[in-house]
């Protein structure tokens, strides 16, 4: 495990539990709801409610949501959705707006203890007196040593309404001589709210005008909350001097904050704008279409909570960025899939195939097993004189080098006792498409003998009467992007856009099976859906192995007469199909 190791077992070391009367460790998973969750964010997730798991403690699900202006309640619900998806259970939800009124009176106890100050210049103003982004002396703003008792009226006047934004800001008083940016009198109360342009917050409603600032208030939450190990990712390192800073400026107690490395994705883009433009410019579908990397997405995609778990488990914890092409994640989710989801055969791409020397009639029952692992069970699908097999698995012309169905040659048909052999075909004089073949069953006459072919091929019975085959359409998904780093691409990350990131198959047929793990759903190996609070399995999500062809999972597209299969991941890397 990650916490057993390494950074964090380091971070846990530094605040042996027992002191400062802390019991035990609670730590926070702080997103701000102005977006959907993204692959990048399973890594804080896993980081934060893992840790407080692993020693016994509590994690909360905080909302930060302090800007009114981006935030919405479906980002709020899709957001609980998720880490709950994940398999984590937050001991409260909670929301930096829950405590606007203390930060308020907190605010103006640092006005009191000569920590903040009113400030009226503009944002030009204050990039010079911060020596223009340069090192070089910095000035302090000619409102810094007013009154007390005149920052705290303004302060009061900002609150209700008499200035617009940009007009009045409460900064903090801290250290200009500090060689760290955060130590230059940041915001901690901006206006947001004017006549002409009202902002509504989605909790508190009109009730504010002014909202504090992020370096405000997440150290005072995590306060609040008694947090003991704030753990965020590194670009907020020099935050950790003006978290200690206001802590103990306005004297409560100071959680400590410590810093892990992002984790970044290659050959994808995460950001909300470039996910609104793939959006708006017709690339992807919607925030949950399967070719995305946000969580809603890859839930979709029917990529399995634990797999996430597990990839970003395998990756460890440093203080170092990552950044993981999106094929390393594939491969784990690849091996999960592997030994957790029942295998039944699918074929993509149908023809017929007229068994000649079998009766109109002929129904055999084929056992197949859902896994190799037994646990799995068996079930049995019907064999007829018409089976559907691969378009691909069939060739006009026999050849040494293929070794599947082509005249005159033979293949074995998965778990059917003997081979076929191809007698003849017929195509479409239109398209020269192969519309059937014609075949010999190679049933051997009592007691005699048979050639094993040397390769069996997925197939499934034309059986109405047994419901097979199950109709489906399937859509593949191929990589979004031509390149592995359209974020950065000098003509924009649309320009690189793969015109066949999704194939879809109209014709597409299942098996029998289909229905029974419809049924059985979900199965007994998808440890990553069970609740870990209550034990209990929540996800009724449908996934299977398709015999030679890929992993499937049933989309939200489907209805009882329509069924929509995505393409979790091919079984082999770089596969076509
Ligand atoms: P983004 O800009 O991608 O939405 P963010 O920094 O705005 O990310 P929040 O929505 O505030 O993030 O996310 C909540 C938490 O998730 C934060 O503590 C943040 O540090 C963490 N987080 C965000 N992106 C990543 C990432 N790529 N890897 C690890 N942690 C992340
Ligand atoms: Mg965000
Ligand atoms: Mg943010």
């Amino acid at each position: 495990s990650m916490f057993k190791g390494g950074f964090l077992a380091d971070v846990y070391s530094e605040r042996p539990i027992g002191q400062n009367d802390i019991d035990k460790v609670v730590t926070r998973f702080p997103p701000e709801p102005n977006g959907f969750l993204h692959l990048g964010h399973s890594k804080a997730i896993l980081i934060n409610f893992g840790f407080a798991r692993f020693h016994g403690g509590d994690c909360y699900l905080r909302f930060d949501d302090t800007n009114p202006a981006g935030e919405e309640e479906k980002y709020f619900t899709a957001i609980e959705e998720m880490v709950s998806w994940l398999g984590f259970k937050p001991v409260k939800i909670t929301h930096s707006s829950d405590n606007f009124d203390r930060l308020y009176e907190l605010a103006e106890d640092l006005i009191n203890r000569d920590g903040a100050y009113v400030c009226h210049c503009t944002k030009a103003e204050v990039v010079a007196q911060r020596g223009g982004g340069k090192n070089r002396p910095r000035d302090a703003c000619p409102h810094r040593n007013r009154p007390l008792s005149e920052s705290l009226t303004e302060f009061r006047a900002m609150r209700d309404g008499k200035y617009k934004p940009q007009e009045a800001v409460l900064r903090m008083k801290q250290n200009l001589e500090d060689g760290n940016p955060q130590m230059w009198d940041l915001a901690a109360y901006r206006v947001l709210d004017s006549e002409e342009k009202p902002v509504r917050h989605y909790r508190t409603g009109d009730k504010w005008k002014i909202y504090p600032t992020y370096d405000f208030t997440h150290c005072l939450c995590d306060s609040f909350e008694g947090i003991t190990h704030s753990l965020c990712t590194t670009e907020f390192e020099l935050s950790r001097v003006s978290y200690e800073w206001l802590c103990d400026k306005v004297e409560v107690y100071k959680p400590m904050q410590r810093e892990f490395g992002r984790l970044n994705v290659s050959g994808t883009v995460l950001s909300k704008r470039k996910i609104i433009s793939l959006i708006e410019n017709g690339c992807v579908r919607d925030w949950d279409d399967p070719r995305l990397y946000t969580l809603i997405a890859l839930r979709r995609r029917g990529v399995p909570p634990g797999s996430i778990l597990r990839f970003v488990n395998e990756l460890g914890v440093t203080k170092a960025t990552t950044t993981i092409d999106i094929k390393r994640f594939e491969r784990v989710v690849r091996g999960y899939l592997e030994n957790t989801v029942p295998r039944l055969m699918l074929v993509l791409d149908p023809i017929p195939v007229v068994i000649e020397n079998l009766t109109e009639d002929y129904m055999e029952m084929v056992e197949l097993p859902f896994s190799k692992d037994p646990a799995f069970g068996i079930h049995t699908v019907p064999f007829t004189k018409t089976v559907y097999i691969e378009r691909s698995d069939f060739r006009e012309t026999a050849s040494k080098d293929f070794f599947r169905l082509a005249p005159g040659s033979s293949v074995g048909l998965l778990k059917v006792p003997f081979p076929i052999t191809a007698t003849g075909f017929e195509t479409d004089p239109t398209t020269g498409l192969v519309t059937l073949v014609r075949a010999h069953y190679e049933k051997p006459e009592e007691g005699a003998t048979f050639k094993k072919p040397k390769t069996y091929i997925h197939w499934i019975a034309d059986c109405p009467s047994k419901n097979s085959p199950i109709n489906a359409t399937v859509r593949i998904f191929n990589q979004l992007f031509n390149v592995d780093n359209p974020d950065s691409h000098p003509d924009g990350f649309l320009a690189v856009v793969n015109p066949v990131s999704e194939e879809t198959y109209p014709n597409a047929m299942i098996e029998t099976g289909f229905a029974e793990i419809k049924r059985r759903a979900p199965w007994p190996s998808l440890e990553g859906e069970r609740d870990i609070a209550s034990g209990e399995t929540r996800s009724e999500t449908v996934r299977f192995q398709g015999m030679r062809v890929a992993y499937f999972c049933l989309d939200r597209d489907s209805t009882d007469d329509n069924i929509v299969m995505n393409r979790i991941v091919s079984l082999k890397e770089d596969a076509k199909k």
